[in-house]
């Protein structure tokens, strides 16, 4: 977007995703938006997550562009596998202890650079790296965070001081696993309404007062109302309850969801050709959807953390091969813990007629493809607000985080899910994808999911509350008001 402002009067934006790929997707989103908007954008990837993007996107692929620069700081891990994902408590725990020296380096180092690059006016932070407020306090820069899970997912982390306080976590002993504690109805988190402990997000399933996990997304949120705003990857029709009692605490909140579809809406194909994927996509996916019927097929994928056992992988390719439903499974290489994931030879014999594997996708167009009919998903929240869109029902199988929240919503609050049992077995699989794909149950929820679709479209056109947010922010962060 051409700008009447000279290059150092421009407004500039630091934008620091946490370094995993549900959280570089939409923070990506957004910088591209307050680029279009005149920004100029300095992104900041760890150098892990950079020459992970060089490598799947190529060598040129972050060249950037006018006004739009990538920046690295170290992750503070030991070097690993190159392409596998990292642990997220050992990046939790290294973020904590070994950031904010380096940021503050950057910082200063942008904001003396004898480059024709502008000062930094904002940072803009996600939810989940709130080290950074501290020092854009000593820099005296206004800082905003992007959330980039789900508003209850939001609230549950916030709480998880209280329920320490009230002594429900952490667990006593192993036995509260299974003696039925988790089933303990929690009726006192103001806009979440019928919600048992099972529902709130899984770190709290700890014995560990000490726990990594428990502690980072419980500071986190407590820390994020320093900030000046909050932007939250949501829209208000489908988290209104929640989000109401998130302002009635604190009133800078902004919901600009879904962001895969905001972006372009107001920035048309700005910049579109900046992905952000982490793996390379395998290539055809698409064109094998496009000679399948309307509806026909079962998109199966559980995001880019999500580990299982290699029993537990079987027990999916069974469940999957006796639907007799045709199938898109995107099988990460590393989704098997500690090895690799290796299908037996009567499966591929069994489905080759009506699957296909894959290891890696562009999985916003797969799921607004119009060949998908239903998604056995982690419920990881970049992938349920991407199948709303798509106007696609869910299977959920809640691996970690707030996922476990966010499944409980698709199913009973949104109507747009079902769950899996923890303890996966084949007959289930087998029988939830039919109900989800031939069943009464499935035809509701794709009517529901329709719904929702549409609410979203309401939400990011132009007098829609998505789209009005953006613009307010953008004013905020230009004139301050
Ligand atoms: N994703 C993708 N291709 C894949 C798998 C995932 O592009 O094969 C993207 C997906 O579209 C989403 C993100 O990776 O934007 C995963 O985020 P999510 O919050 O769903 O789960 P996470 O990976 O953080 O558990």
């Amino acid at each position: 977007m051409g700008s009447i402002m000279g290059r150092r009067e421009k407004p500039h934006a630091l934008c620091i995703p946490y370094p995993a790929q549900g959280h570089v997707n939409p923070m990506l989103k957004l910088s591209k938006l307050l680029h279009f908007k005149g920004f100029h954008i300095t992104f900041v990837n760890t150098e892990f997550n950079h020459n992970r993007l060089l490598r799947s996107r190529g060598p040129n692929s972050l060249d950037g562009t006018d006004g739009f620069s990538f920046e690295t700081i170290p992750d503070g891990l030991p070097p690993s596998d190159q392409d596998a994902t990292q642990n997220i408590p050992d990046l939790c725990d290294s973020i904590s202890k070994n950031f904010v020296g380096p940021f503050r380096d950057l910082l200063f180092r942008l904001n003396n650079d004898s480059s024709d690059a502008p000062p930094v006016t904002h940072i803009v932070s996600d939810g989940v790296m709130t080290v950074t407020l501290q020092v854009a306090e000593e820099f005296k820069i206004p800082e905003i965070l992007l959330w980039t899970a789900s508003a209850c997912g939001f609230m549950a982390f916030r709480h998880f001081r209280q329920l320490v306080e009230r002594g429900i976590t952490p667990f006593k002993d192993i036995s509260w696993f299974s003696n039925g504690h988790l089933d303990m109805p929690i009726d006192w988190i103001p806009g979440m309404k019928n919600i048992r402990l099972r529902h709130l997000p899984s770190f709290l399933r700890t014995t560990d007062r000490d726990d990594t996990m428990l502690n980072y997304s419980g500071e986190q949120t407590q820390r994020a109302f320093k900030a000046s705003a909050i932007i939250i990857n949501t829209f208000d029709d489908l988290e209104s309850g929640v989000l109401d009692a998130i302002k009635s605490m604190f009133p800078h909140v902004y919901t600009i969801g879904p962001l895969s579809l905001l972006t372009p809406q107001i920035a048309g194909d700005h910049l579109d050709s900046m992905g952000s994927s982490l793996w390379k996509e395998q290539h055809g996916c698409l064109e094998w959807l496009n000679q399948k019927e309307p509806g026909s097929v079962v998109y199966v994928n559980f995001g880019s953390i999500t580990v299982m056992t290699d029993i537990q992988l079987i027990e999916f390719a069974w469940g999957l091969a006796n639907s007799k439903q045709t199938f898109l499974w995107i099988i990460r290489p590393d989704i098997v813990m500690g090895d690799a994931a290796i299908l037996p030879p009567e499966f591929f014999r069994e489905t080759k007629e009506r699957s296909m594997i894959a290891s890696w996708c562009p999985q916003e167009k797969v799921l607004s493809h119009p060949a998908i009919g239903g998604f056995l998903t982690h419920a990881g929240w970049n992938s349920i607000l991407e199948s709303v869109c798509g106007g696609v029902p869910m299977l959920c199988w809640p691996f970690f985080a707030e996922q476990t929240t966010n499944s409980h919503y698709a199913y009973a609050e949104w109507g747009v899910g079902m769950e899996i049992d923890d303890d996966v077995k084949r007959e289930e699989v087998e029988k939830l994808i039919w109900e989800l794909m031939e069943g009464e149950r499935g035809k509701v929820m794709k009517g529901k999911a329709l719904e929702w679709k549409m609410k979203a479209e309401k939400a990011v056109g132009q007098q829609g509350s998505s789209y009005l947010n953006m613009e307010k922010i953008v004013k905020q962060m230009l004139h301050g008001k």
